[in-house]
């Protein structure tokens, strides 16, 4: 139990015991005697050890006699419950997107839950071809230091400077969105930049969904929303000017409190070497996925 808790701590994943039945055997002959572990599944022996009393001992122990609890180990298949079809492998991906029925899903409890997201039209008339729809999380924040609160977008600006000309009052009635990728890339820079760019634009979006019968490219989304959250103070330490002392001192005690987690796919197009978002201008090198893309369905 305490080398599972340790090995846990070091890989930060959680583990599964897996109990698997071996046949302690105890052999005399003529030469002498040994203690084999064989695989009763398989019937190979697995290891001879020297000395079978420390086995012995822990099962016949009072300890081995307490009856407990197997819990049972089920495969899950990897295709959509919806309309059945496979999802696309991606190795590091824990949203699974079917491109079929354009579901989304999440492993939980060993078993398949739905996810709902929305879309980011990409306002282009006609619709471009073939975009990359990137997965980020938008989350209603809230920051507070020292005291003082801050929930509205004329509160933020107080600390960063917004990017255009605002109206004060219009400002103050708009909650504050953190924005983050909800895909891996291979450079975790590219997140932070991705993240707080889309964070200082703060974009007035229409939320749409996918046109029906369309077979989306979308990348897999393999940033988790309790991962996501704990970026919140790098994307506020990007939003505030290095020269203001005062607001990065308020920033150093701060506590930011990302809540109401959306998915929404933005829509990227293929521009050189770049995917470039459509609505603002945000992008990355199209190698900097930590994940390949699947060819896309035409
Ligand atoms: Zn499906």
């Amino acid at each position: 139990m305490i080398s599972e808790v340790a090995l846990q701590r070091i890989v930060g994943l959680r583990f599964s015991v897996i109990y698997f039945p071996l046949w302690y055997v105890d052999c005399s002959h003529e030469g002498g005697r040994e203690f084999v572990l064989l695989d009763a599944v398989g019937q190979s022996p697995v290891q001879a050890i020297p000395d079978g009393d420390p086995i012995l001992n822990k099962l016949r122990g009072n300890d081995t006699r307490k009856s407990f609890q197997f819990s049972e180990l089920r495969f899950l298949p990897f295709r959509c419950p919806n309309c059945g079809w496979a999802f696309p492998f991606r190795p590091l991906s824990i949203l699974h997107f079917c491109p079929t029925c354009r579901h989304l899903f999440r492993e939980k409890e060993g078993e398949w839950a739905e996810l709902t997201y929305s879309v980011i039209p990409s306002g282009e008339d006609p619709p471009p071809k073939n975009p990359l729809w990137v997965p980020f999380w938008r989350c209603r924040t809230r920051l507070e230091s020292s005291g003082e609160r801050m929930e509205t977008m004329a509160d933020l600006h107080r600390l960063a400077p917004p990017p255009r000309v605002v109206d004060p009052n219009r400002e103050s009635r708009k909650p504050i969105y953190f924005y983050i990728p909800a895909v891996k890339f291979r450079n975790p820079q590219t997140i932070h930049n991705l993240g707080s760019r889309l964070t200082f634009v703060q974009p007035d979006l229409n939320l749409g969904s996918f046109e029906d019968g369309s077979h989306p490219l979308t990348a897999g989304g393999s940033l988790a929303v309790e991962d996501a959250q704990d970026l919140g103070l790098i994307i506020l330490g990007a939003l505030i000017p290095q020269a203001n002392r005062k607001a990065r001192a308020w920033m150093q005690e701060c506590r930011v409190e990302l809540q109401d987690p959306q998915l929404l796919y933005f829509p990227f197009s293929r521009v050189d070497l770049f995917w470039k978002e459509m609505i603002t201008g945000i992008s990355f090198q199209h190698n900097a996925l930590s994940e390949d893309l699947p060819e896309p369905q035409r």
